[in-house]
Order: structure tokens, then C-alpha cells, then sequence
């Protein structure tokens, strides 16, 4: 049987990981790994993941299962997080995922499940997990217009003539805030033009949020979610608590079914559940459990929300600092768009020999489509990087 196993593509970052670890050079910088990082270059464990730790290890009872959706409890806080009031909570469905990946392959199950004939629709670039996953699924899939290379923003009018293509019954991926990898996001009147674009075609469209607080804060990352949530009849999702609450092998994430009407809740509730059944039964519940913990406590959700508010500012300021630098190195504001990007990425949108050129000459290391992680910066290692970019000509 295992010689039929044909070799599969090796992730690129995990590759360009240990190209980072085996470079001797002291002065390299690691743009490339999508985890956050403070200015040590440690990714910490939060403060109320740690007291939520420490109380769970004295009142946890029992590892019995949970529900198949895990525990409701979890759901519920994470429909409040993610969708606040924009709709009732009777009309969502919602299970515990292993992860925001997790969310991701049970909603293109769901997706299958529901309607085979489905195309999904996936921005250009997207994260690669979308595509891998959609391609290993053997589901259907088409890019629209995304990134728009010279200005560094979403090339919208692009975005809206693709969109226009999708047939009543399409699925549209869209990131909730933060897209990944280019930090470019749309504004709250370009997302009300794709809510009704998409309600005019028939069209589903998938949440993937995974940086809620990382971008303009918890509600404001949150508002496209929400606009969608409340503007079409049904939405799709899948959110993710790796990044926001600093979690990430804790395997903790959250699939939303938003239906049309509340009687539809159980049966979607029953198609969630089962799926979770077929895949892996019970979903892990160590990570969700301190997130549940955290909402549901006012002390541990008040020092949570300011870490990550600390999080997201610093973030912000490596931004402005990168792009000014910038703008004096250039004498242009050509790089402006790095301060107007939100979330951990951004794409500076130079060609691989540049990337190659930064990586060989000066050990910075980012994704081959110029994707960096801005967490791996700090107020130090700006200048250098900026020398550099505008050494090898970008
Ligand atoms: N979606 C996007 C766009 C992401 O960037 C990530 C994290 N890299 C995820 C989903 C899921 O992450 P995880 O499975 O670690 O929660």
C-alpha cells in the first residue's frame, strides 16, 4: 500500500524556518512564521491564559468528553465575541474546531455536504491552507482579484468584477479583518457593496477570522463579520483563538453557522456536530476551556482584552516606525501602505529575486511572496530592514 504514496509539497514556511535556524549570521531577522512575537522575540502565554491555567488545574474535576460541539458555554462566548448583537443568537450554530484550521475543513465539509455543485470562491493570494485543504477536498475553487500591487491596497474594482462571476449557490471565502498575507483590507462600505453583491448572485459567503484585536480592536475587527452576518441570509464562520489568545498548540477554534431563520438552528446544530463525529469525534477542549474562562470572567477578560490591546498597539508602531523609516530612506511615501496595513502581515509586493536578495545579502528572511510578519520586528531591527529594502532595489 505505501508505495503508492506519491512525496507532497513541503510547506514553504516551515522550509524557510529552518533555513532561518541553520543561517550563522547574528544579525538575521525572521519575517517569515506566522506566530506573534513581542520585542524579545518570545511568543508569551498571556496573563489570563496563565491565571485561567492555574485556576482550571485546581477546579477541573473531570477529563470525561464533552459534547460532540464541545462545551456549549465555549460556542456561545465565541458567538458573543465574534458576532456581539448583529444577529440572534438562535439563528447560530456553532461547534469547537481543533484550531481555526480546524473551522476552515469542517466548513468545506459542511460546504460539500450541503451542495457538491459548489464553487469556492478564494481571494488572490489567499492563506495556502485555504487552498491546499480546498484541493486536497477535491472541492472546486476560483480566485478573485485581491492585492493590488501598486498601491499595496485591495484592488476592489477588481475584486467586485470577479465577484460578479459567482452563481447562486457559490461559496465566497473572505477574511474577516487582518487578511492574510497582504494586511490589505476592504472598508466597512466596500463589505456592505459585497454583502449585497453577494445577495443579488445567491452566494454564501465564509468568515475566516483568525486576528480578532490584532487589527482596530476586538469590536472593530469584528464589524465586516457582523455586517455579513446581518446582511445575508446565510454565513459561514470560521474563527480562530490561536492568535488572539495566544493559544496556538492548544488547537482551539470555533465553527458559525448563521442560518436564515431560527427554526433552521437545529438541524445545523445536529450537521455541525455529526461532522465533528465523522472527523475526530470530540473536539479538544483544554484551549477552549480557558477562552471560555476568560470571556466568562470579568477580572481575567479585563487583563485579557488590555494584553492584547498592548499586543496590537505595539504592532501598530512597528508599522508607522518601518514606513517612516522608509519614507525617509526613499524620500517618497511609496511604502506608506505598510502603516495603512492591519494585522500581523503585510506584502510588501516585490518579486522573488528581491526576497531571495534580501535573504542572501542580509539574512532577513520572509515568505517568497514578500509576505512579513511584522511581529518579527522591533524598534532595533526596523532600521536594518529598512536599509535593506532599499539596497536590493525594492
Ligand atoms: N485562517 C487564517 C487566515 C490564518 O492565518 C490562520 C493561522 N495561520 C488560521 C486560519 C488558523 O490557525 P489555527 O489553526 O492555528 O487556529
Amino acid at each position: 500500500m505505501f508505495e503508492h504514496l506519491k512525496e507532497q509539497p513541503a510547506d514553504k514556511i516551515l522550509a524557510l524556518m529552518q533555513a532561518f535556524k541553520d543561517d550563522p549570521r547574528e544579525d538575521k531577522i525572521d519575517l517569515g512564521v506566522g506566530v506573534y512575537k513581542d520585542a524579545d522575540g518570545k511568543t508569551p502565554i498571556m496573563r489570563a491564559i496563565k491565571k485561567a491555567e492555574k485556576q482550571l488545574w485546581e477546579e477541573e474535576t473531570t477529563k470525561a468528553y464533552t459534547g460532540l460541539a464541545g462545551d456549549p458555554l465555549f460556542g456561545e462566548r465565541m458567538a458573543a465575541l465574534v458576532l456581539g448583537d448583529a444577529v440572534p443568537a438562535g439563528k447560530v450554530a456553532k461547534v469547537a474546531t481543533p484550531g481555526g484550521t480546524g473551522a476552515v475543513r469542517q466548513a468545506f465539509d459542511l460546504i460539500r455536504m450541503a451542495n457538491p455543485e459548489a464553487r469556492v470562491f478564494v481571494s488572490d493570494p489567499t492563506w495556502p491552507n485555504h487552498l491546499s485543504i480546498l484541493k486536497h477536498m477535491d472541492i472546486p475553487f476560483t480566485t478573485y482579484r485581491y492585492f493590488d500591487g501598486v498601491t499595496g491596497g485591495v484592488d476592489f474594482d477588481g475584486m467586485m468584477e470577479d465577484l460578479a462571476q459567482v452563481r447562486k449557490g457559490d461559496v465566497v471565502l473572505l477574511h474577516g479583518c487582518c487578511h492574510n498575507p497582504t494586511g490589505a483590507n476592504l472598508n466597512i462600505s466596500e463589505w456592505q457593496a459585497v454583502a449585497d453583491l453577494l445577495n443579488k448572485q445567491g452566494a454564501v459567503p465564509m468568515i475566516d477570522i483568525a486576528y480578532q484585536g490584532f487589527g482596530d480592536g476586538l469590536d472593530d475587527d469584528a464589524a465586516a463579520t457582523r455586517l455579513i452576518a446581518a446582511h445575508c441570509p446565510e454565513t459561514l464562520i470560521a474563527a480562530s483563538c490561536s492568535k488572539n489568545f495566544g493559544i496556538y498548540r492548544e488547537r482551539t477554534g470555533c465553527l458559525m453557522a448563521v442560518a436564515h431563520e431560527e427554526g433552521r438552528h437545529k438541524l445545523n446544530q445536529d450537521t455541525l456536530a455529526y461532522l465533528n463525529r465523522q472527523n475526530y469525534s470530540f473536539p479538544p477542549d483544554h484551549g477552549a476551556r480557558l477562552v471560555l474562562m476568560v470571556l466568562g470572567d470579568d477580572a481575567l477578560r479585563t487583563d485579557w482584552q488590555a494584553e492584547l490591546e498592548d499586543v496590537r498597539l505595539g504592532m501598530l508602531k512597528l508599522r508607522e516606525q518601518l514606513a517612516g523609516e522608509l519614507r525617509d530612506l526613499s524620500g517618497s511615501d511609496r511604502f506608506g501602505f505598510l502603516a495603512q496595513h492591519r494585522g500581523m502581515f503585510s506584502r510588501l509586493g516585490v518579486g522573488p529575486d528581491k526576497v531571495e536578495a534580501l535573504r542572501e545579502k542580509h539574512g532577513i528572511y520572509m515568505v517568497g511572496d514578500s509576505r512579513m510578519n511584522i511581529a518579527g520586528l522591533n524598534a532595533e531591527t526596523i532600521p536594518k530592514l529598512a536599509r535593506a529594502i532599499i539596497d536590493v532595489g525594492c
